[in-house]
């Protein structure tokens, strides 16, 4: 069996053909220009990650919505589940870049962490 994906770890965005047996066992990778491309498909079948961004309720600031980003990757099905806890999450200018926001974000062992800077506006 056959599957195709696009590898999304650099511009040029290589198609990756993956040749697998019945137990999703891999059996060849062709189409990536490199090893990260490997990487990135062995990842993606086995235990895909994710980045998450987004945004929350920032209070007595300029702009009503904080950009955030976590601390690290998590599994791609647990997106929800971040995305759930983090809209009860709520924050009071001023806030700086990089402070935390939530720690330990849908028991992931994960931080959530301010993308950019808040004043205070009175
Ligand atoms: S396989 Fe390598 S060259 Fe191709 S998109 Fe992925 S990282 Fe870029």
């Amino acid at each position: 069996m056959e599957k195709e994906m696009i590898c999304i770890i650099c511009p040029k965005s290589c198609k990756v053909k993956i040749s697998y047996d019945e137990n999703k066992e891999i059996l060849s990778v062709t189409g990536n220009s490199c090893n990260k491309g490997l990487a990135y498909v062995k990842e993606e079948w086995t235990n895909p990650q994710r980045m998450v961004t987004g945004t929350i309720v920032i209070h007595n600031a300029i702009q009503k919505r904080l950009p955030f980003i976590l601390s690290g990757k998590i599994p791609k099905e647990a997106c929800l589940s971040v995305m759930e806890a983090m809209r009860q999450v709520e924050v009071d200018a001023p806030v700086q870049m990089g402070q935390i926001l939530a720690t330990n974000v849908a028991d992931l062992s994960v931080d959530a962490l301010a993308s950019r800077s808040m004043e205070r506006i009175e």
